[in-house]
């Protein structure tokens, strides 16, 4: 395979967010997260107050994070901490993550935001948050800045069935989901979803049913992670080996594959699992199975598993959206 024969102009064999941003800003560019201090109607007692039983914020929460520093404060830590780990970017998205941030009336979100923009180098906003958190309004707004700005909306969305919604109490439904991934695209915002694969009582088949449905909303962007039972979430009270598909690492390398075979080519893909550090890891989940569990391999760096499923994508000689219809 060469990179002609891939709509999206390059030799990997699927659509790569790292090339995507490559090309959109001509050179590296790095996220950098904030944390402005939201929190999120699921757990203010709006919608709820247990918040989604596999929720656990302070496991993804980079440490450079306070949300009681001044967020020009909190860009210039986060800037450093990435300076020196990895080769220095010349451009940056500030990447509003924990919780959902743009859960505040529109003057907040307005001064939050343009603070960001005002930093140097700052070419753009990553900007996570529930489909229930925005309105027309605030859309209206984010379309203005996107004009000038790289803004992009990274909607959870989590699982296309409300049976799975209600289980987890996320406290809204698939159907808003669409919604509101509808009425950002046609703004000519960046539209990303994320989804979470291993949710209690979905099947391997019913999981690979998201990929016709994920495939046609109008998504720029998607990010997927495997089900990560984390400490001092309500599913760590909850789980029962049962009721759950638990991946090993090579079971969910090989689910990707098939997933992403029957996912739109369009559509661009910002990550295939997570990591949560290991601090936060509920172990032992299986006890006295031969099987590997969910948490077995979720401290494995992201690149080696990228790496696996990249080897696991040329080794079948396969691709995104080979069997997309
Ligand atoms: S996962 Fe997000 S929406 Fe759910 S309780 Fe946690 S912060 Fe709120």
């Amino acid at each position: 395979m060469n990179k002609e024969q891939f709509p999206w102009g390059h030799a990997r064999r699927f659509n790569s967010y790292t090339e995507h941003i490559r090309k959109t800003f001509g050179g590296r560019m790095q996220k950098v997260v904030v944390d402005a201090g939201f929190t999120c109607p699921n757990r203010d007692g709006t919608k709820g107050t247990g918040g989604c039983t596999y929720c656990n914020n302070d496991a993804f929460n980079p440490s450079y994070c306070n949300p009681v520093e001044p967020l020009h404060s909190q860009i210039a830590k986060g800037i450093e901490f990435h300076a020196i780990r990895y080769r220095k970017a010349s451009k940056y998205l500030v990447y509003f993550q924990p919780y959902s941030n743009t859960y505040a009336p529109l003057a907040r979100l307005r001064a939050l935001y343009e603070e960001a923009l005002s930093y140097p180098d700052v070419t753009g906003l990553v900007i996570g948050t529930r489909p229930d958190c925005v309105d027309e309004a605030k859309l209206d707004y984010l379309m203005e800045l996107s004009r000038k700005y790289y803004i992009q909306v990274e909607y959870g969305i989590e699982s296309c069935y409300d049976k799975t919604l209600n289980r987890i109490n996320r406290q809204h439904s698939f159907s808003l989901g669409e919604q509101v991934i509808r009425m950002t695209h046609e703004r000519g915002i960046k539209t990303g979803a994320h989804f979470i694969f291993g949710l209690p009582g979905e099947s391997l088949n019913e999981m690979l049913a998201y990929a016709p449905v994920i495939s046609a909303l109008p998504v720029d962007s998607v990010k997927f992670h495997q089900l990560q039972i984390v400490k001092g979430s309500k599913m760590e009270q909850e789980f029962d080996p049962d009721d759950f598909h638990q991946f090993t690492l090579e079971g969910y390398i090989n689910f990707i594959v098939r997933f992403i075979e029957q996912l739109s080519p369009a559509i661009v893909i910002e990550r295939f699992s997570g990591e949560v550090p290991p601090r936060f890891m509920k172990a032992g989940l299986n006890p006295g199975s031969s099987e590997s569990d969910l948490n077995d391999w979720g401290g494995i760096r992201y690149d080696a598993v990228l790496r696996l499923i990249e080897k696991e994508l040329e080794r079948q000689d396969t691709w995104q959206g080979k069997f997309y219809k």
